[in-house]
């Protein structure tokens, strides 16, 4: 395979301050929930990427001292010398690799709310935090902006001495030096309010004292968002003209769009937003500076990547997720495997780990995060100890395809994955059809070409297997995936019992498969779809309903509607989209009965209600799809008496999850199936103090 010449131009090195960067693939700062509590993690996991060719990497934000605090959201600090030592680490992966590290130094201003450090956030001016509004700063004085400074040339000299070549002076995302040049957040009446140039000189003079303490050693860069695109920070002709006044101090602009409290514009979800859309803003900030920019959007298409550089509209290409599920991305293009790359589908899973579970993950790419603690590696596959027997899988979901694809990469003999259906993918074969969800083919388009190459995996469709089936099938290791369903009565979290009068054999009574899969006809045009799960699924379906011309309202007894999409940062956004295109939504609704003709149940306070519905769509919860295999479990002495040694579950058939945990739990057994007991996960490392009693002191 060869590189097509059109993407030579990405190989080219870029030179930025005292620093060259070996081509022009650069992972711009992003959260891991690792910081440097979890130094072996973050070290391998921007280590794999500068392995799989990202020219540099950074940490995510770096909170300069306890000044600025967020916790439990775990950035990365740099309040002390252990915590450099720490991210050392991190600069040596990237150095072994030849890239570039990179370290966003931060103070997040009146946002950083305190709850570890129990100091007062600090702001331009006395006003609430519009991403917590019950945090009020301390309008900072005189003293307050010097230290300020001081700690970012303190921090910046450290990261320095600890290895880091790009040191970032990062405005954000509505952070300190963006809250000073923000006529929304400052309204002081001194030389550090009023016009551009004064709202500019908190940002200008801290860029100039970390560049007379580091310039000669590091690249300074700035990251910000150069359009808000709502209240929170500058609309882009002040971005522009920050970059100007600036722009003698800067070696990289690294640009997007948005702000803390609108995050969803800048790590847009593939629902709303499609590949490269940042740069109808940030493609503007070339008209005002000749030095190196770079910028984001989800790229993963290396003929869009060449043409932007061409364009001159950047120099560099940033990613953050496309560099999660790929971190191999630049290497593969670089060598012609582009149907290799495993492109970014745009779930905003990753945010939902690393942001509330403080510990990445990502649908695609099942590795992330398990560099360091489980050792794995995206691309690398040991040959398995026990691969001369063969393996049946049964079923072709996410957790029966992933684990299928790592058996037949560890070299097993023979590995057939079996499905009743005509055609791979499980869950996957309709949830991108729900609207917005388009994008999420993509995960099962990578798989589809893996399993094509792999000479050793045979897929097998439109084959229900029975116990009996299995049994004389021939396989010495039987792995059963064969995931979920929803329930069909209504069965929820809330009562943890049926809702009366729901039963999915009636007409009038439908489950998301039964839409989905099986093409039930929708009666009438009322339409309540129930919701007592939160992410995405009914959601999905109120809007297809809606498109398809029935008069739908979305119920739910959560407090609102989606909520699950809060942590994926499409929440605000789909309740809006929902509502523009005709959805009603009565969150705060308990389903009590269902009848011909109504739902009826409670609202928040209590109170009866009653809705009238010609159909009732139920998305309550799911049920393991666990029969055969218990059935299979119930002898297992005898199953060895007919040649299956081993037999395993994974995926939703063992509890029904979110696609990145059923596809993990695939590629975990897989991984482990030579190890003494592959259906107990090999414990991991975990990266925690060990205290001796004598160091707490009496
Ligand atoms: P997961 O997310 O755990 O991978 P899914 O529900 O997405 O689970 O996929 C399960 C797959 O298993 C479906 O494609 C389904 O058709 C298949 N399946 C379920 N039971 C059987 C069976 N007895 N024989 C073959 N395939 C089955
Ligand atoms: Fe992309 Fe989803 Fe992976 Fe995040 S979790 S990197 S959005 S595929």
């Amino acid at each position: 395979m060869t590189r097509d010449p059109k993407h030579d131009i990405l190989f080219e090195p870029v030179r930025i301050g005292p620093k060259t960067l070996r081509n022009r693939f650069y992972q711009v700062p992003h959260c891991t929930g690792f910081g440097a509590e979890k130094p072996g993690s973050q070290a391998r996991f921007r280590g794999m990427k500068a392995e799989g060719g990202w020219a540099a990497v950074n940490t995510e934000e770096a909170l300069i001292s306890s000044d600025t605090d967020y916790w439990p959201v775990v950035s990365t600090r740099v309040w002390d010398e252990d915590d450099l030592r720490n991210l050392s680490l991190m600069c040596d992966e990237a150095h072994k690799h030849g890239s570039l590290a990179g370290i966003e130094l931060t103070h997040g201003g009146v946002h950083a709310d305190g709850r570890e450090s129990r100091r007062p956030s600090l702001g331009p001016s006395q006003l609430a935090s519009d991403y917590h509004p019950f945090v009020v700063p301390k309008a900072m004085e005189p003293g307050d902006i010097r230290r300020v400074r001081e700690d970012w040339v303190r921090a910046a000299k450290l990261s320095r001495d600890a290895g880091f070549d790009i040191v970032y002076v990062y405005g954000g995302h509505s952070y300190l030096p963006l809250q000073f040049l923000s006529p929304f957040y400052n309204k002081r009446t001194d030389a550090y309010g009023g016009s551009l140039e004064n709202r500019a000189r908190f940002w200008i003079e801290t860029l100039e004292a970390v560049r007379a303490a580091v310039g000669d050693d590091c690249a300074i860069a700035v990251r910000f968002c150069v359009e808000a695109l709502g209240p929170a920070g500058v609309e882009l002709d002040e971005g522009t003209g920050f970059v100007v006044l600036a722009d003698h101090l800067v070696d990289l602009w690294d640009v997007n769009v948005g702000s803390i409290t609108d995050w969803s514009k800048d790590s847009g979800a593939s629902r709303f937003f499609p590949e490269g859309y940042q740069l109808e803003w940030t493609g503007r900030v070339r008209e005002v500076t000749a030095k190196p920019i770079v910028g984001v959007g989800r790229l993963t298409n290396p003929d869009r990547m060449a043409e932007i550089v061409r364009s001159g509209a950047w120099d560099l290409i940033g990613a953050a997720r496309p560099s999660i599920s790929d971190p191999f991305l630049p290497k593969k293009i670089e060598e012609g495997r582009y149907g290799e790359i495993r492109e970014c589908i745009g779930c905003n899973v990753c945010i939902m780990k690393a942001e509330w579970g403080n510990h990445i993950g990502c649908t695609q790419n099942a590795t992330a995060g398990e560099e360091y603690r489980r050792g794995w590696h995206p691309e690398k596959f040991e040959p398995a100890a026990n691969a001369d027997n063969d393996v049946l899988v049964v079923g072709a979901g996410p957790a029966g395809m992933e684990c299928a694809i790592v058996l037949g990469k560890r070299g097993f003999r023979r590995v057939h994955l079996v499905d009743a259906a005509p055609e791979i993918g499980g869950v996957m074969r309709w949830i991108p059809r729900l609207p917005g969800l388009g994008e999420w083919a993509r995960f099962l388009n990578w798989r589809a070409v893996q399993l094509e190459k792999l000479k050793n995996v045979e897929v097998i469709l439109g084959t229900e297997l029975t116990a009996k089936d299995i049994r004389s099938y021939g396989a010495e290791i039987v792995v059963v995936a064969t995931g979920a369903r929803w329930a069909t009565d209504g069965l929820n979290a809330y009562t943890h019992a049926p809702i009366p009068g729901a039963d999915a054999s009636l007409a009038h009574i439908l489950t998301p498969e039964q839409i989905m899969l099986e093409g039930k006809a929708v009666p009438g045009k009322r339409v309540v779809v129930y919701d007592a799960e939160g992410y995405f699924t009914a959601a999905g379906l109120a809007e297809k309903l809606v498109g398809e011309g029935h008069d739908v309202e979305l119920a739910t007894c959560l407090e609102r509607v989606a909520p699950v999409t809060d942590e994926t940062l499409e929440g605000p956004m789909l309740r809006q989209h929902l509502h523009d295109v005709g959805v009603r939504q009565r969150p705060g609704f308990l389903a009590a009965e269902i009848g011909e003709g109504f739902i009826r149940g409670t609202d928040e306070f209590g109170e009866p209600v009653e809705v009238e519905a010609d159909a009732i769509v139920l998305a309550t919860q799911r049920l393991s799809n666990e029969s055969l295999y218990l059935e299979l479990a119930q002898d297992l002495d005898a199953l060895r008496g007919e040649g299956i040694d081993a037999l395993y579950r994974i995926g939703d058939c063992v509890a029904p999850r979110i696609v990145a945990e059923a596809s993990f739990d695939g590629h975990r057994l897989a991984r482990e199936i030579d190890s003494d007991d592959p259906a107990t996960p090999l414990p991991y490392m975990r990266e925690r103090i060990v205290l001796e009693s004598a160091a707490i002191g009496s």
